[in-house]
């Protein structure tokens, strides 16, 4: 607990702002909860619409020379940055534990998996390259070329508080654009403490801003409206994905959505099933199955559905259930009790049209927000947890019995984020390339996540992608110059 103390008094608890921590305008400030308590962590500032219009300002004055600063320099910012974050892995690894909920060792792990994405992009900054050459008619001579596209509001979510924050702001700065972050109110914590690293890192004043508060909706509208603004990246639900691609319309901003999920996990009656079942753990339980690409849909072929189930469920069994930062949890509680509701929602509406429960099925009682983690057998058509999000550790099982069934069960969502298929058959592999409609695949496992690959969605899983070679294009326009022939 002293650790935790020693580590709370060293996060900045005020908003970023041209490079300076200072308070809300208001003087207002919000509770940051541990969710395995219910304990207050910390009090930060409550930016009001004029704070956020104020990191705004900061934004636009420091654009032109971030711009101008050499891809090198820009870089080598970057590189630091990654150093300082593997260097302070522990601190924020416990951060991450206490105010969102995952496992010490998971956390451990995000601070691995968000670090490589200010590493990646401290190596693609330099790589920003374009096309000459002559038209097709041999009148001229055509330049392409990319410049930043301006100041950029990033909107994070809760559940992975360092990585969904890198993985924003690391390709914004590596192609030269200037950032307002508005970090979920449920995490602030870890994003301020990132922000005192890329202080200490050296990003100059007021390319880095960030605004902690509890009117999202308020100070996001006032950043969307102001012309100053080129571009919104958002990580979060479909809803508000939807309210900002309107305001984004206004506004005519560039956008980046990446929403929901609804992953469906094949197994097919070819796949190694111990392999099938140690993916589903990874694909289901990893961040307490709060993840956009957690597995949410099992579908397992009819004559390896019953092994399949019952391997899975003897290791869920076995998971470790409390605060994150006790040994042998894997499962920590639920982010609020609204998550435990809708948890509980659903597995009630699974079982009243007749799912089984193997093991799990409920909240558990005490302080803290814990679901037990959950099979479910038997889910029948209908049943809102093949069409919704569930966010929780619950796995819910269905059978098919070609792969063609498969797929369209698969298929048969508004979302396409990610999806996972276990076989053996590398011909039927290929084929699922082309016929599962999601951004992503994880062919014989579990997790795709990875700073070098392009992240995103189809459908109403969201647009552009994260990550990879793809990932700073995101942050660059298109110019084309055109010289005549003389
Ligand atoms: P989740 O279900 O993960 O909480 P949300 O989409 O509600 O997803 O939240 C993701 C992020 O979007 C958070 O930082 C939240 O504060 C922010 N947010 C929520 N509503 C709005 C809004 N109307 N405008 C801008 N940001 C918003």
């Amino acid at each position: 607990a002293s650790r935790e103390q020693q580590i709370l008094t060293s996060v900045p608890t005020d908003l970023l702002i041209n490079g300076v921590w200072r308070p809300a305008q208001s003087g207002s400030t919000f509770a940051v909860i541990d969710p395995a308590t219910g304990d207050e962590l910390a009090q930060v500032a409550d930016g009001t619409p004029a704070d956020g219009i104020a990191a705004l300002d900061a934004a636009d004055a420091a654009a032109a020379d971030w711009a101008a600063t050499a891809p090198r320099k820009r870089g080598e910012i970057l590189r630091r940055a990654f150093d300082l974050a593997i260097e302070h892995q522990e601190d924020l690894a416990v951060l991450m534990t206490i105010e969102m909920g995952k496992s010490l060792p998971e956390a451990r792990g995000e601070v691995t998996y968000g670090a490589e994405f200010l590493r990646w992009f401290s190596e693609e900054a330099v790589r920003i390259s374009g096309r000459y050459g002559r038209n097709p008619e041999g009148t001229g001579t055509a330049i392409v070329s990319h410049r930043p596209v301006g100041p950029c509001l990033l909107i994070t979510p809760w559940n992975f508080p360092l990585a969904m924050a890198t993985r924003k702001i690391a390709p914004a700065l590596a192609a030269g654009c200037t950032v307002v972050l508005k970090p979920a109110e449920l995490t602030p914590l870890t994003s301020l403490f990132l922000g005192s690293l890329l202080l200490e890192a050296g990003v100059p004043d007021g390319v880095v801003n960030i605004v902690t508060t509890t009117d999202s909706s308020g100070v996001g509208s006032a950043l969307m409206a102001d012309p100053r603004l080129r571009k919104v990246s958002f990580t979060g639900s479909t809803p508000v994905g939807k309210v900002l691609l309107k305001q984004a319309a206004d506004n005519v901003l560039r956008t980046s959505m990446e929403l929901g999920g609804n992953a469906p996990f094949l197994v097919f009656d070819d796949a190694d099933i111990e392999a099938a079942v140690a993916g589903a753990m990874l694909a289901k339980f990893r961040n307490i199955g709060e993840a956009c690409t957690a597995a949410n849909r099992f579908f397992v072929h009819a004559s390896v559905a019953n092994e399949f189930a019952s391997r899975l469920t003897a290791k869920v069994r076995e998971l470790g259930v409390g605060r994150g930062t006790d040994d042998g949890v894997s499962i920590g509680p639920l982010i609020n009790a609204a998550a435990v509701e809708k948890n509980a929602e659903l597995v009630d509406d699974a079982t009243s049209r007749g799912a089984t429960i193997v093991t799990g099925g409920s909240a558990i009682d005490g302080p803290g927000t814990f679901f037990a983690p959950t099979v479910l057998t038997g889910i029948q058509p209908g049943t809102r947890l093949l069409r919704e999000e569930i966010f929780g550790p619950v796995a819910a099982i269905t059978t098919f019995e070609t792969e063609d069934e498969g797929v369209r069960l698969a298929n048969d969502t508004e979302f396409g984020l990610v999806s996972y298929a276990f076989t053996r058959d590398l011909a039927r592999g290929h084929r699922l390339v082309d016929s599962l409609r999601s951004g992503m695949l994880g062919l014989n496992t579990g997790v795709v996540s990875n700073a070098a690959a392009p992240f995103g969605g189809v459908k109403s899983s969201g647009l552009g992608r994260e990550g990879g070679l793809e990932g700073i294009h995101e942050y660059l326009d298109t110019t084309y110059t055109l010289i005549p022939a003389s």
